[in-house]
């Protein structure tokens, strides 16, 4: 179940969203009395109520807003208690001071916005002494190794236990909190209200993760990457799991660059069957995995880590088949007769991990390829082990192309004004292809279609890559529609992460 934590500062407010929480199928909201400015009427919030409620007042010291004294919040709890809240909230050093009265649940909470401490079973012993009906941990993650010793709690604990580590790091236990015997999650009513570091909203968890339908069978995949707050992976992933009637989740996992290789190990324990692989992990991540597909070893990078039939780890690179697989469909608008590289003049804008996987695919399917980048110098260097030509960044109209490929981020949302190349430089009926996905039309494909050139989408080759993962975690073919049309509805310029 998904807990809603509803924080209003007016009691009108939260009756009000209370109600639509319900509409939107909320089945438990927390009233947080402590965000409301002026004395809760318990009462008022009470009555009529819509859904069972847990009722919480939190202090300075856990980062709530109550600023009235101890003795008036102890007796506000209590009154909750009176009035029959269905579940309260009382804070371990509290909870001896709001005895038990008539049928309502006592939550005995743990915060701790600094860390998850080491002696959290200890903390975790005493607290099962208080008389709780739920305990309830909540601690910073400051690695990702602070969710695997969170759920390991969870799942061992003999009585109800909700415990998820806060922040960005401890997302995944949020989510699978579920799975090991939480009895809920927390999740905000508004993704513009965070009311706790790392909080998702209701919608996401119940639209994006579908947490309510994660149970202990339910597989777990994710993206692995630093940052990882605005990747569409989960998206993605999630719509073509349901699509396909499986019980799995695909999980957003923020692992430092420096703990990559120990996190892999201490995931292990989570049982996760396959991540895709993003900045800055791509090359680092080859290290965990004993077996490589050929894409691999061509650039040096994978996107994807799976266990292959026999449980071991493999590496691959789709990026680079979608990249060739988009590239090709462009080229059949252009040339339905001829839709082989082979032929082409390719110009390639960028010398970074995509221009490698895709410079590489071009030069093997046959064409010329010629490369600018920014930076002369790393423009060389690739130009160099690709055994290509090479044009200074300044010149880069200068070069008489059938294709243009754009592997530089310039474009990309929120810099969409801008163009990596200039209007007056695009030739009739040349092949554009712009490798960034968010917007689907950036300003130089915008420009490219006013030439009069045949264009390609970064969202045409992210649903690729991200289909023939699919493939790899599942061993069954992606719902491409679905993930396509899932992409384009969750690509909006307004969206921040
Ligand atoms: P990367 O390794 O960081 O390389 C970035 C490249 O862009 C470098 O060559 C860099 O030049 C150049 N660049 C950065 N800012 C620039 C600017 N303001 N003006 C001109 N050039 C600039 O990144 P990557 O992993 O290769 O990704 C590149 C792009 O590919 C991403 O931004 C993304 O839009 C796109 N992408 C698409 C997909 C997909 O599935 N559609 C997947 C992954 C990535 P310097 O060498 O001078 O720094």
């Amino acid at each position: 179940m998904i807990c809603v934590t509803l924080g209003r500062t007016r009691h009108k407010m939260v009756i009000a969203e209370h109600r639509a929480l319900a509409e939107q199928g909320a089945r438990l909201v927390e009233l947080r009395l402590d965000w409301l400015k002026r004395m809760p009427e318990i009462h008022r919030l009470l009555d009529e109520r819509p859904t069972p409620v847990i009722v919480t007042c939190r202090r300075r010291q856990e980062t709530g807003k109550w600023r009235g004294d101890e003795d008036q919040r102890l007796a506000l709890l209590r009154q909750a208690i009176v009035s029959g809240a269905d579940y309260v909230d009382v804070e371990t050093d509290v909870a001896e001071q709001v005895p038990r009265y008539g049928d309502t649940k006592r939550i005995i909470s743990y915060h701790n916005f600094k860390e998850t401490p080491d002696d959290l079973e200890d903390i975790f012993a005493d607290m099962q002494r208080l008389d709780g009906d739920y305990l309830k941990l909540a601690t910073m993650a400051n690695t990702p190794e602070d969710n695997v010793r969170m759920l390991r709690l969870v799942s061992e604990a003999d009585v109800p236990t909700i415990g998820f580590c806060m922040g960005e790091l401890g997302i995944p236990s949020r989510i699978l909190c579920g799975k090991y015997g939480s009895p809920w999650t927390y999740a905000t009513f508004s993704s513009d209200r965070v009311l706790a570091p790392g909080q998702l909203s209701f919608e996401e968890m119940r639209d994006v993760y579908h947490y309510d339908e994660i149970d202990a069978e339910t597989r777990v995949f994710g993206v692995l990457g630093d940052p990882v707050g605005h990747s569409y992976s989960p998206l993605l992933h999630n719509a073509a799991f349901r699509h396909e009637g499986l019980n799995c989740v695909y999980l957003p996992l923020r692992v430092p660059r420096d703990v990559l290789l120990s996190t892999l190990k201490e995931f292990e324990a989570l049982e996760i069957e396959g991540y895709s692989v993003t900045i800055p992990h791509k090359e680092h991540v080859l290290e965990y995995a004993p077996y490589l597909h050929e894409t691999v070893t061509d650039c040096g990078a994978a996107n994807t880590l799976y266990r292959n039939e026999q449980g071991k780890w493999f590496a691959t690179n789709t990026d680079y088949p979608a990249a060739l697989q988009a590239l090709r469909r462009g080229l059949e608008l252009l040339h339905p007769d001829d839709a082989d590289l082979d032929s082409k003049k390719v110009l390639l804008l960028g010398a970074g991990g995509v221009a490698k996987a895709i410079g590489l695919g071009v030069i093997r399917a046959g064409a010329g390829l010629t490369v600018a980048n920014r930076t002369n110098k790393r423009g060389k260097e690739l130009a160099g082990q690709l055994n290509c030509q090479h044009v200074n960044w300044e010149n880069r109209g200068s070069v008489l192309a059938d294709v243009l490929i754009n592997c530089t981020p310039v474009g990309m949302y929120p810099n969409m004004e801008e163009t990596p190349f200039p209007q007056h430089w695009l030739r009739d009926g040349m092949l554009v292809f712009d490798t960034i996905y968010n917007p689907e039309n950036t300003l130089l494909l915008k420009q490219a279609r006013e030439h009069e050139c045949y264009t390609i989408s970064g969202l045409e080759m992210f649903v690729l890559q991200a289909a023939e993962q699919f493939d790899c975690f599942v061993r069954r073919p992606a719902p491409v529609e679905v993930m396509r049309e899932t992409l384009r509805q969750g690509i909006s310029p307004v969206r921040l992460n």
